[in-house]
């Protein structure tokens, strides 16, 4: 469908940012890695940073997966079609998260993540 290939391609560019972003804190674990381990209370925060930058990636990467079943669902035509309840999503929840896979009643009842 054509009023979807512009959703494709904010889906991809939003794709490429979230690659990027989770290049970008792979890189910072990595660097925060360097040894400082001879101080405890140091290396305890280390790891609480690690954590957060864990929990960064994770949600990067669940998005992404988002994002790819999104632009699977334009390629096979089941786009903006909401996975709970199979009623289509409104166009206004589309707009504002293109990458949704529920409509706003069902996404509200699983209530709030994060
Ligand atoms: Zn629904």
């Amino acid at each position: 469908m054509k009023e979807y290939d512009k959703v494709r391609d904010v889906l991809n560019t939003l794709l490429e940012e979230l690659n990027n972003r989770l290049d970008n804190i792979t890189h910072d674990v990595r660097h925060d890695q360097n040894p400082l381990e001879h101080d405890f209370a140091e290396q305890a925060t280390q790891n609480e940073n690690n954590e957060v930058i864990d929990q960064l990636g994770n949600s990067a990467r669940a998005e992404i997966e988002q994002i790819k079943l999104a632009i699977s669902n334009i390629d096979n035509g089941c786009y903006g079609i909401c996975e709970q309840c199979a009623e289509p999503i409104s166009k206004e929840r589309l707009a504002a998260v293109p990458f949704t896979s529920q409509c706003i009643k069902c996404a509200s009842q699983a209530g709030p993540k994060h």
